[in-house]
């Protein structure tokens, strides 16, 4: 016995919570789960080695203290396993890698679920973000396990919150009191809501709690008796009808009676002054049995009354409620349920999850309770009112991100860096260039996640890019890029038709200035337009010759001239074949040649619009460095036509060669433009042949077939 004692006494503090944290497991665990968790406290214990509380104890009694919390609500093996490990990504070397291969993919994603919460920083100027806060922790947590350990890990560090500085108390006491106890709350999580509440309480304004509490234990004196006396009737009632039963009486809480008072304006007596009683029973008909007992006693109140046994709440709370008029007619709130709807009404969703075998079906119901959470606007200190909202079914559809300054941004599920930085606002989402998801440099098309902290490298040069539309989410990044582009086009194009009109005026040697009046405005009539402006802008999106209007405008009186609209048509190109330049002017680049399938680039030229490049053309390599006006483009899913490449074989001079490649390439669908050779020696001969295909597959093909021949020693596509 002394021997057992001694030992006990010798304890170190992390070997004492070890040995309480097996014995607590030992009720419900079995003795090769409850090894495991001695591997995991190992494991952790080893990784926080070096580390200290500020209380000077080492760090692993606070992991320890957190499992130990989590077994009161019989949290399961991984979930244990995970609350010891729960700081050593944040804190220690481990990787999530190291935590698979040890205790498997389960325990590391729960690790992962809480370091990832431990990023969220309440900040006091956020007091209006608080509801996008919670719901950004809800939707976060995949597993509901993570929400758990995180309230524990909170909980833990508000009991030991003495040691750390006022400021920092005050700071952390904010934060559970606006996020961590409405959360416990939200979870019906009703033990732990109360003690994060009452310490946050005790943290931010010590003094007043102490006033409250002085002055509940002088009304408490003084109703004592009257208390006293209620509770006794009822108890003898209740036995002389030969019910088992417990009868408690219920008092409000120092911060839910403070808020209250705040809150509604009134004074603590007006709070204060009700007298709530619980009754336990065994069984469900007992509850009845005894809400027709005190209803026989003192009259009830009528419309008071309800039953949420047989019309359980959303989250399955279960109670009878009803209000008497007691002696001097005071009212009395009578709660009666049995022990079983006592514990779900105490540990809430936990109860659902953890205290029958967590069934398919109850993992399913809390899951389901969860979506209805997210959905909830109401916040209530009142465990019984906080549930009243919970009706719609709703699965997320939006995520919650963080700007640089730590605002909280949201947008829809889907969302890419552009859809944030037009969420930002529309000059940012306008300039942007590049995007930090946590830390990292991404694609502007890169999906963000719920938590994500994002931020916009802006540039004064940048405008939206029309590619960006193929992938952005939200409304109203795209209005704002759709908007822009059209402003864009046709401010771009007014000029880039006035320039190449006067060039073609200039060549039939007339000036842009000196054309009359009356000569635009029979062009105008004539082709149906509304404004010099707009016949620009026809001219700049390349529906119309430059060259023909600049002749038009320069017909002398009985000139033929060319008839305008005929020729119009079979002038024009099909510049829409890329994709993201939306009616922009587009030319394929000469130098490279691209063709549909080719990776390209598109550089914005202002005043001759885009010029499609090959992705490795040199020229883009080189333009890229100095100029950045360029865009991501992309072919449109079809293309039509043909299009120039240019290919250099190298030909032994055989009689026929020249015949035979020529045969070649059109038996497969392919025109030759244009041949030049090269003699070397006599012997062999360089040509190049500029040929046209539909797409790359094409060039594909003409390239196996021309390879095939006898006569080509060497084939290669020319991009420069
Ligand atoms: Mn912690």
């Amino acid at each position: 016995m002394d021997e057992a004692i001694n030992k006990i006494d010798s304890e170190l503090p992390e070997q004492k919570l070890l040995r309480l944290l097996c014995e607590a497991l030992g009720n419900y665990l079995e003795p090769e789960q409850i090894d495991k968790v001695r591997h995991a406290y190992q494991f952790a214990a080893e990784a926080h080695i070096e580390q200290f509380r500020i209380s000077g104890e080492p760090y692993i009694c606070h992991p320890l203290s957190v499992a130990l919390i989590l077994t009161e609500i019989r949290m399961d093996q991984a979930g244990i396993i995970a609350a010891l490990l729960h700081d050593v990504l944040e804190d220690t070397p481990v990787t999530k890698e190291a935590l698979t291969l040890e205790f498997g993919e389960n325990v590391a994603e729960l690790v992962d679920g809480v370091s990832k919460l431990t990023h969220i920083r309440f900040q006091s100027k956020a007091e209006a973000q608080a509801e996008s806060l919670r719901k950004m922790f809800l939707a976060m947590a995949t597993d509901l396990r993570v929400i758990m350990i995180k309230l524990a890990d909170r909980l833990h560090n508000m009991r030991t919150l003495g040691v750390m500085k006022p400021v920092k108390q005050r700071r952390i006491a904010d934060e559970t009191l606006e996020i961590y106890a409405p959360l416990a709350s939200r979870l019906g999580m009703n033990s732990i809501r109360l003690e994060l509440q009452d310490l946050g309480f005790k943290a931010k304004y010590p003094v007043r709690r102490r006033v409250l509490e002085e002055s509940v234990k002088r009304a408490r004196g003084n109703r004592k008796e009257l208390v006293g006396k209620i509770e006794v009737g009822i108890k003898k009632r209740l036995v002389n009808s030969g019910l088992e039963c417990r009868v408690v009486g219920r008092e409000k809480h120092l911060y839910s009676i403070y808020r209250k008072m705040i809150n509604r304006g009134v004074n603590f007596s007006e709070v204060f002054d009700v007298y709530a009683f619980r009754i336990i029973t065994e069984r469900v008909d007992s509850c009845y049995r005894a809400l027709g007992v005190v209803h026989n006693l003192y009259s009830p109140i009528p419309g008071k009354f309800k039953d949420y046994i047989a019309l359980p709440k959303a989250n399955g709370y279960q109670s009878l409620h009803t209000i008497l008029k007691g002696p001097h007619g005071v009212p009395i709130e009578i709660q009666i349920r049995t022990n079983e709807m006592h514990g779900v009404a105490e540990t809430g969703i936990a109860a659902h999850w953890l205290y029958k075998s967590s069934s398919q079906e109850t993992q399913v119901r809390a899951h389901e309770w969860l979506r209805n959470l997210l959905d909830s606007h109401e916040e209530s200190g009142d465990s019984m009112e906080f549930i009243e909202n919970l009706k719609v079914d709703l699965t997320p559809k939006e995520i919650y991100l963080f700007s640089p300054k730590g605002d909280i941004i949201k947008v829809p599920v889907g969302s890419t860096a552009v859809d944030f930085a037009y969420a930002v606002h529309t000059d940012i989402g306008s300039r942007c260039v590049a995007a930090k998801v946590n830390k990292r440099v991404v694609p502007l098309n890169t999906r963000l996640k719920n938590g994500d902290a994002v931020e916009i490298i802006t540039a004064s040069w940048a405008r939206p890019n029309p590619v960006w539309l193929n992938y952005v989410t939200s409304t109203k990044a795209r209005t704002g890029i759709r908007t822009y582009l059209k402003n864009f086009k046709e401010k771009e194009a007014v000029e880039l038709g006035k320039r190449l009109l006067e060039k073609e005026l200039s060549v039939l040697g007339e000036a842009y200035d000196e054309i009359s009046n009356e000569k635009i405005i029979e062009l105008l009539e004539e082709l149906g337009l509304s404004s010099l402006e707009a016949l620009l802008v026809e001219i700049g999106l390349g529906n119309r010759m430059a060259l023909l209007t600049a002749r038009r405008l320069t017909r002398k009186e009985g000139d033929e001239g060319i008839k305008l609209e005929s020729a119009i048509d079979s002038d024009i190109e099909s510049p829409l074949v890329i994709r993201g330049t939306e009616g922009m002017v587009v030319n394929l680049a000469n130098c490279c040649k691209p063709i549909p399938g080719d990776p390209i680039v598109g550089l914005f030229n202002p005043g001759k619009g885009v010029v499609v490049h090959h992705q490795s053309c040199k020229n883009v390599a080189e333009s890229r460095k100095n100029n950045r006006n360029w865009l991501d483009v992309a072919w449109a899913s079809k293309t039509e036509g043909q299009f120039v490449v240019e290919i250099r074989v190298e030909v032994l001079n055989q009689r026929g060669a020249l015949a035979a490649i020529a045969s070649a390439i059109s038996l497969i669908d392919s025109n030759i433009e244009n041949i030049t050779m090269d003699d070397h020696d006599g012997h062999t001969s360089t040509d190049f042949i500029r040929l046209t295909v539909k797409d790359r597959l094409h060039l594909s093909k003409v390239i196996r077939k021309l390879r095939a021949l006898p006569s080509i020693l060497k084939i290669a596509r020319v991009m420069s």
